[in-house]
């Protein structure tokens, strides 16, 4: 199919909630890389309130504890139509507080747990120590198989059943600090801790979510054309095993 009779349609969840360190930065890497190649490209923010609608791709930003606790409520009660979305193959990208709510809860410090949706079999707890500085992930299924940005949680994250990981942490703590892990997967959903933000110093895995988006749009697979990466490589080359 002609790149310029294809469409894909973008929620971005709670933006004006979740969106800590530049993480709208994925939402304008993904809407740049569609329109430079003229995909037509609809962005829906979906604030507290707002149906979710019928999408090809869900994006929910990081924030602060309290951010959290203000969209977590809202989210569980999408539960049934953001699982509805999974299993029909939508793609899912969470960035950090995002990424936790993905999952069955987060347990902040010394308050309530707030309940995920389950998307990923994940739980988090608040640990005693922030996590701060660069990250380099290795994945097995992106070419370049490295994921470059920064964390800043204090979330330890724990991968159950048949969650994978997005991949093996390089540089900095990842999930937790313990198991060398970094992020999840599963079917197409993907959580990461990685802000930066992650998909302008990683457009090999931009240009995967959106292929997976198109591919659940059109029920077959969509190959796009390379675009001039050589600034976006050289940024994510540059970032490669910086030091944390
Ligand atoms: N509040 C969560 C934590 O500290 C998520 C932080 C974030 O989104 N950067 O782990």
């Amino acid at each position: 199919m002609e790149e310029s009779n294809l469409t894909i349609s973008i929620a971005h969840l709670y933006p004006e909630l979740l969106n800590l360190y530049g993480d709208l930065g994925n939402i304008i890497t993904l809407k740049k890389r569609c329109e430079w190649r003229n995909i037509k490209v609809e962005i829906n923010n979906i604030n507290i309130g707002d149906k979710i609608g019928n999408n090809d791709l869900y994006f929910i930003g990081g924030g602060q504890d309290k951010q959290q606790e203000d969209v977590a409520k809202e989210l569980y009660s999408r539960k049934a139509e953001l699982t509805d979305r999974m299993e029909a193959g939508a793609v899912f990208l969470g960035i950090c507080g995002g990424y936790q709510l993905f999952g069955h809860y987060y347990q902040p410090h010394g308050k309530e747990k707030l309940k995920g949706i389950s998307l990923l079999d994940i739980y988090t707890v608040a640990g005693k120590n922030r996590f701060i500085g660069n990250v380099t992930v290795k994945t097995d299924f992106l070419t370049p198989d490295t994921l470059v940005g920064f964390e800043n949680h204090s979330g330890l994250t724990y991968l159950e059943g048949n969650t994978k990981p997005l991949g093996k942490s390089i540089t900095g703590h990842g999930n937790n600090g313990c198991d060398g892990f970094e992020g999840a997967r599963y079917k197409n959903v993907f959580g990461t801790y990685l802000h930066g933000s992650l998909l302008p110093k990683n457009p090999q895995f931009a240009d995967y979510l959106i292929e997976l988006a198109l591919e659940k749009r059109y029920g077959k697979k969509i190959k796009l054309k390379p675009l001039d990466d050589k600034i976006e490589i050289n940024t994510h080359n540059s970032l490669v095993n910086k030091p944390y």
